[in-house]
């Protein structure tokens, strides 16, 4: 990863971005805007799965009236999203949302977004300057031919004038693109002309899988060059899934602390002793349930299992009808293959509780019952090889005994 492009620093409610800031997580609401409850409930399952900030469209005068009750009750800070009518910006933020979202593509009067960003000013909160190649502005589309980095840029910096012409300055950009590498060209281009934060977006991704594939290959390439203060995966599904991946992917990235469970898996292969995806999905979905923020792994068999998930907090190896659970690469028991998945959640729950430390000088006892079913196992596989035909026999010959063992 490259080191993090300095951007300025500023706030959307309580979040700090930009500066020296976490990357944060937005997602947007679903909901008709004016159902108050409806968007409330969908915020706050938005917010216990990982977003920092939420983006609600503020459509029409009922939207705006809604703001009100919103912004008093939500968990996370509320940005309002406004397309065409100015008025309903400054309704916004007279209603108390925290941030706004303008679309220089169809705000395009310059008075009036002159008066937007002096109620913002008065208000203290800021505009995120939100570029979209799909809805570009027309005068632009048709100097630059085509929705192009350079055209989306200069969307972006000709609207960031209009603000700073009135002293205001609490600017984050995004100039999202459907596209991947025109996406990451832009905000390359953006990053090298603005200390602005960028909020990172690849716009109508999609659904899933292509959706993600296309968002996380944008925004990851972005964010490991160090560009990026905000993201948002703009994903054809339930938001809350959306919400999810965003906060997965900057946690894979080690970018945020691990709150959610990292289950990894082998992908299987003809050493394997067990349905690996099978037993990986059912893993996947007990641990889920019990919100373990840990990485876990299911591995096929006992070879190169423990080795290879190493840096898991806890693991489990498939052997001969057995389970080997690990902890940092430590086989500390051995359960029936049945048990597997009962054994992970059972030692997920220990650990959280207890700690790393604790549980391997709790499992040592077991040791010397590991190295028992261990022996067993390697005595298994010599029978296996006694039994072979002689024409594999002699194949086998020349694999010392201890190649095999190893
Ligand atoms: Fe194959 Fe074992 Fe590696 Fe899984 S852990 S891919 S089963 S060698």
């Amino acid at each position: 990863m490259s080191k993090r492009r300095l951007s300025n620093e500023i706030f959307v409610g309580k979040v700090g971005i930009g500066g020296e800031h976490p990357i944060s997580v937005q997602s947007m609401t679903t909901t008709k805007t004016n159902n108050i409850e409806k968007t409330l409930e969908q915020i706050y399952e938005l917010a216990q799965n990982g977003i920092d900030i939420v983006r609600v469209t503020c459509n029409n005068v009922e939207a705006a009236k809604a703001l009100v009750a919103i912004c008093e009750r939500s968990p996370v800070p509320v940005i309002a999203d406004i397309h065409y009518q100015y008025k309903l910006a400054l309704a916004a933020v007279e209603a108390g949302i925290n941030g706004l979202r303008l679309n220089p593509g169809n705000i395009r009067n310059e008075k009036n977004i002159k008066d937007i960003a002096r109620s913002c000013l008065d208000a203290k909160i800021p505009i995120r300057i939100g570029v979209n190649a799909g809805s570009l502005d027309k005068t632009l589309l048709a100097k630059h031919g085509v929705a192009s980095p350079e055209a989306l840029v200069e969307s972006a910096l000709m609207e960031a004038r209009y603000l700073e012409a009135v002293n205001f300055t609490d600017i984050k950009i995004s100039v999202k693109h459907s596209n991947v590498p025109l996406m990451v060209e832009s905000y390359r281009l953006l990053a090298d002309k603005v200390n602005y934060p960028l909020h990172l977006g690849v716009t109508e991704a999609g659904p899933l899988p292509g959706g993600l594939m296309k968002s996380v290959a944008g925004i990851a390439t972005l964010l490991s060059e160090g560009i990026g203060d905000t993201i948002r995966l703009s994903l054809t599904t339930n938001p809350i899934e959306e919400a999810k991946f965003g906060r997965q992917l900057l946690e894979y990235l080690e970018l945020r602390e691990r709150k959610t469970l990292d289950l990894i898996a082998c992908p299987s292969c003809g050493r394997a002793e067990v349905d690996v995806i099978k037993i990986a999905n059912k893993a996947q979905k007990e641990l889920e349930k019990e919100g373990f923020p840990i990485q876990v792994a299911v591995m096929g068999c006992i070879v190169n299992g423990p080795g290879e998930a190493r840096s898991a907090d806890l693991g489990i190896a498939a052997g001969k009808g057995k389970g080997h659970l690990f902890i940092k690469g430590e086989v500390v028991k051995v359960v029936e293959e049945a048990d597997m998945v009962k054994a992970l959640v059972e030692e997920g729950r220990l650990l959280v509780e207890e700690g790393i430390d604790a549980r391997l000088a709790a499992a040592d006892k077991n040791i010397a019952q590991i190295a028992k079913e261990d022996a067993k196992s390697l005595m298994e596989l010599q029978g296996d090889i006694n039994n072979l035909s002689s024409r594999t026999k002699s194949v086998v010959e020349i694999i010392s005994k201890e190649d095999i063992e190893n």
